[in-house]
């Protein structure tokens, strides 16, 4: 534990003691066999994480870089950006950075984005690309994959997938799914610590984003393509994290993804089950942020009754070991964040969750 206390932050996340232990060892030239062997493990840890038999890229940036290639490398035209929190709001925003024309549709921090919004967008106009924020981080809210990815292509879109708190946490099948690209930041759901991002995609995604014309050099996805065969990156990584990604797939596999989701969904059950109980027991009308049937199974954004605020709670929460997130965006007051994401077991949890009915009792005092 750190002087901060345990994270149960969405991000950065708690990291295991070996994960960081990993990243003691020496330096290793990333031209060579030594760090081939070391790339085409991590390959083989993160491949059944995304579900895919494609390649996964790994950049030496926070998961905003590999949102910004998204865009950059998608073919020319405009970009739809389904916008229902902070998070997904900001894919909106560095589409429009990247001098994209880019269409805004939903905006209800409330719930997902309703498919047949989406549709009305799609007849009326092209898209190269659709970007969707998969668990929106900044609400707890879950948007469903398959079906839009199915809708998009039927108007000849790419689905880009900020899958950040998603991936390694809820389930994500990249292939079966057929999304176009789908990334996600080592610091969240799975525990490692910041500074990579990884991202799949599709055959037909990259076998057309040579045609986009602003890829720019250090987020070119055809160039990530192009190394990721010979098991390198296009500029020097940072390899102290990657030994850290190579022991955290190992024991991803060892867990299984299917154990992770599970363990998530009941990380899940157990917030959603204690939120209630607060309310209950209370008398105070607390609630689950996002709707049933669209709750992420890695953060639960928790609405407090006004009488409290956000950041007295996660300060009582702190005095008590444990380092829970604050609202995000106009949501900082109104809420707090619980991230039950990355290696934390419900044992854990537990223990945080009832840190956090006591700073509440105080101040509710
Ligand atoms: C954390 C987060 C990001 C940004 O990640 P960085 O690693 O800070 O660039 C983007 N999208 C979502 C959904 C996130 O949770």
């Amino acid at each position: 534990m750190s002087e901060f206390g345990t994270f149960f932050l969405p991000g950065p996340t708690e990291v295991r003691r070996e994960v960081l232990e990993a990243m003691m060892a020496p330096m290793l030239p990333h031209r060579g066999a030594v760090f081939e062997a070391l790339f085409a493990r991590i390959q083989h840890g993160l491949r059944p994480v995304f579900r895919t038999t494609r390649p996964v890229y790994v950049s030496s940036s926070s998961a905003t870089g590999l949102m910004e290639a998204a865009i950059r490398c998608a073919t020319p035209g405009p970009i739809l950006s389904m916008v229902n929190g902070a998070f997904s709001e900001r894919f909106a925003n560095i589409a429009q950075a990247c001098g994209r024309e880019t269409r805004v549709i939903g905006g209800d921090w409330h719930q997902a984005v309703p498919l047949e919004v989406v549709e009305r967008a799609l007849r009326e106009q092209h898209f190269a690309a659709i970007t969707v924020v998969h668990s929106e981080t900044s609400t707890g809210t879950l948007t469903s994959l398959p079906d839009l990815a199915a809708l998009a292509h039927r108007y000849d879109t790419a689905v880009l997938v900020d899958s950040v708190t998603g991936l390694g946490g809820v389930p994500v099948e990249t292939d079966a799914w057929e999304l176009d690209f789908v990334l996600t930041g080592s610091q969240k759901a799975l525990a490692l610590p910041p500074g990579l991002a990884f991202g799949v995609a599709s055959e037909r995604y990259i076998a057309q984003a040579g045609q986009a014309t602003a890829r720019g050099l250090y987020f070119d996805l055809v160039e990530f393509e192009e190394f990721v065969h010979k098991n390198q990156t296009p500029s020097t990584p940072a390899i102290s994290l990657l030994y850290a990604t190579a022991v955290q797939g190992d024991h991803i596999a060892r867990e299984t993804i299917e154990g992770r989701w599970a363990r998530h969904a009941e990380m899940a059950r157990m917030t959603q089950a204690w939120v209630r109980t607060l309310r209950d027991e209370t008398g105070h009308p607390f609630c689950v942020y996002a709707p049933e049937g669209a709750r992420s199974t890695t953060v639960t954004a928790v609405a407090l009754p006004p009488v409290l605020s956000g950041d007295d709670i996660v300060k009582g929460v702190a005095k008590r070991g444990f380092v829970i997130g604050s609202g995000y965006g106009k949501l900082k007051r109104s809420t707090v964040r619980i991230g039950h994401m990355g290696d934390h077991t419900p044992d854990r949890l537990a223990l945080c969750l009832d840190a956090t009915t006591d700073a509440i009792r105080e101040l509710l005092k």
